[in-house]
């Protein structure tokens, strides 16, 4: 994950780590260094130029900590900034009070929903939880039959369009199925939806209007990050176009580049919520800003 990323880091905080003393110029060409390897990962610029004022900014004003050499020290005020520009803190799923939680699944075609539905339901169920996945993908002919394979291996419950469920009609499917959630006590509800090749006003209409009939808890934006400097203007038209409240990175396994999903945080203001690493239902994880910061560092 981020392979060619933390290799450059490291490479260039190899010269800095041992030395004694920085100075300025020790610090403008790290600088200049991460700028290359952020640009290199395919990092939006503006959050690159974010990114290297404050580490500046912040490596000559830092005073002496005990036990850090100097060089540690820059390399401390990277990985601080790096957490910042991950999204700081980790961010807390939200669930119902009471009744069901309804998660909604947003992103274009390919990006990883449907996967992302059976992930979802199997850790859920893990946790002994009822999970109820519902097919409002009607775009695509395969959708339907896709997620009820997804709810086989995951070992739960599918609410599929099926005469009487609302045919042909994604808004009806995703308020029927949470209503049949609703009434038999499930605990979460997952809602894939339609994406398309590219953005589309039909596809973005669609998605607003699911979601302002089932008003999930969580709208989870899945981003391919293999999609290089598109995941920005994606990201950008998907926040407009329908509003997430989290974002969950793909097939970050397949990572050359991956760097323009660092930016979604810092573009959309919206947290990462999770790291899909893999086509296995267990291929996923929590999104910790922290941890990733370390990983990409050390
Ligand atoms: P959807 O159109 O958004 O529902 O996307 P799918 O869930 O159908 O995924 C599209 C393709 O990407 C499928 O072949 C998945 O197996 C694959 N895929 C999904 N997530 C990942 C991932 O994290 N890593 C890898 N390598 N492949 C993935």
């Amino acid at each position: 994950m981020f392979q060619n990323l933390s290799d450059k880091l490291t490479d260039s905080f190899k010269k800095l780590r041992g030395k004694g003393v920085i100075t300025e110029a020790d610090i403008d060409a790290t600088a200049s260094e991460i700028r290359r390897a952020l640009l290199d990962a395919d990092v939006a610029l503006p959050v690159v130029r974010q990114f290297v004022s404050a580490v500046k900014e912040k490596a000559l004003g830092a005073t002496v900590t005990q036990g850090l050499k100097p060089g540690q020290q820059v390399v401390r005020v990277v990985h601080d900034e790096l957490v910042e520009i991950l999204g700081g803190e980790t961010r807390e799923l939200h669930f119902a009070q009471r009744g069901p939680t309804i998660f909604m699944l947003a992103g274009l075609q390919g990006a990883g929903k449907t996967t992302l539905a059976g992930k979802l339901a199997k850790w859920m169920r893990s946790e002994n939880k009822r999970v109820l996945l519902v097919a409002a993908d009607l775009q695509r002919p395969n959708a339907v039959n896709q997620l009820q394979v997804m709810g086989q291996r995951a070992g739960v419950e599918v609410w599929a369009p099926e005469p009487g469920n609302g045919v042909g009609d994604p808004v009806q499917v995703a308020r029927t199925g949470v209503n049949h959630a609703i009434e038999n006590g499930f605990d979460l509800v997952i809602v894939d939806t339609a994406g398309r090749l590219g953005i589309d006003e039909e596809m973005m209409q669609q998605a607003r209007n699911i979601r302002e009939a089932i008003n999930p808890h969580e709208v989870l934006f899945v981003l391919d990050a293999m999609v290089g400097q598109d995941a920005v203007q994606t990201s950008v038209a998907f926040r407009d176009g329908v509003g997430f409240t989290g974002v969950v990175l793909s097939k970050l396994d397949g990572d050359a580049r991956g760097g323009a999903a660092l930016s979604v945080r810092g573009v959309t203001g919206q947290p990462i919520l999770f790291a899909s690493t893999g086509e296995g239902l267990d291929d996923f994880e929590r999104f910790h800003p922290d941890r990733m910061a370390s990983r990409i560092l050390d």
